[in-house]
């Protein structure tokens, strides 16, 4: 691949597994360094075993901290390759089958990261959902709706939720938005309005548990090269994926990751609560 140019031609079935991928995402295994910003603490990062997800996973053990990771079944093998890079670090990482879609999966991740790490300092609501569909808002079916709906957001609110039960002062909680909340692709009408609704929901999540001395941000990151892609664009759009970005260019799950560690960490970020932080190759955030 030359960069600019987007990605080769490849399609899989939702969820998508990092392995078909060409070329492999970069997850930062050889370059992240971490400095201990996280030294100690216990984090919960859904949709931890692929892209974004596993990058954090790793930034975060590389920076000190224990961590559980939500996935589906079928990710298993995603799962596993994140568990070693963590492990790797001397770090645990609890490993969380579940079905987001599912109430009682989203609390029972939570409840089952508390047991197992000892506490939860950090959530990170990262699983997310989206499938391009021809132009028309006819397209879209209930069945398709309540997939994103209850992936993106449904499962935000339970998730968050019950981590409030255990989280206290100098927790961080960090949702997972995207360009889409900003510069809306017609493509992804649905998963582009539960990410504008994710941003509104961090400012005024933000706003009720401040005092409590916890600070909820968002990231929105634009084209990054996960899984998602190839399981949920058709090859037309992979052939020039990111090329629209001012870099020209589509980003890599390592290049977003350092983000949820400034967000995470009540050192550098305490006074940072209620902000979107773009990660977008240039695309505007506002
Ligand atoms: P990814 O496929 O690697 O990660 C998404 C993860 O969500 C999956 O690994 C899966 O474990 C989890 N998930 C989905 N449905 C689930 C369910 N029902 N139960 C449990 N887990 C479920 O892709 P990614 O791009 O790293 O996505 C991570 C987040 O980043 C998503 O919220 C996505 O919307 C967001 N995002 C991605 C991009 C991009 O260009 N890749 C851009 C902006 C935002
Ligand atoms: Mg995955």
């Amino acid at each position: 691949m030359t960069e600019g140019q987007g990605f080769p031609a490849q399609q899989q079935q939702p969820p998508g597994l990092t392995a078909p991928m060409e070329p492999r995402p970069d997850h930062g295994e050889s370059t992240y360094r971490g400095t201990g910003k996280l030294a100690g603490k216990h984090a919960l990062i859904t949709g931890g075993d692929s892209g974004i997800g596993r990058a954090v996973a790793l930034a975060y053990a590389r920076e000190g901290a224990d961590v559980a990771i939500a996935y589906l079944a079928e990710e298993q093998p995603d799962a596993d390759e994140t568990a070693k890079l963590v492990e790797a670090e001397g770090k645990r990482c609890v490993q969380l089958p579940c079905d987001l879609t599912q109430e009682e999966d989203c609390r029972e991740v939570v409840r089952r990261t508390v047991a197992e790490l000892g506490g939860l300092d950090v959530l990170v609501n990262n699983a997310g959902y989206q499938m391009a569909r021809r132009d028309s808002i006819a397209d879209i079916t209930t069945t398709d709706l309540d997939r994103v709906f209850k992936t993106n957001l449904y499962a935000l609110f339970w998730v968050t939720q019950t981590a409030l039960e255990h989280m206290g002062s100098g927790g961080a909680i960090i949702n997972n938005s995207s360009i889409q909340a900003f510069e809306p692709s017609t493509s992804l009408l649905d998963y582009a309005s539960t990410k504008a609704a994710i941003n509104n929901f961090t400012v005024n999540l933000a706003a009720e548990v401040g005092e409590r001395g916890i600070r909820v941000n968002a990231v929105a990151p634009g084209p990054i090269w996960t899984p998602l892609q190839p399981a949920t664009q058709p090859e037309s759009k992979l052939e020039v994926f990111g090329s629209d970005a001012p870099l020209g260019r589509a980003g890599q799950p390592r290049e977003v990751a350092p983000a949820f560690v400034f967000l995470a960490s009540d050192a550098d970020a305490s006074y940072v609560s209620g902000t979107v932080l773009g990660v977008t190759g240039g695309k505007p955030v506002f």
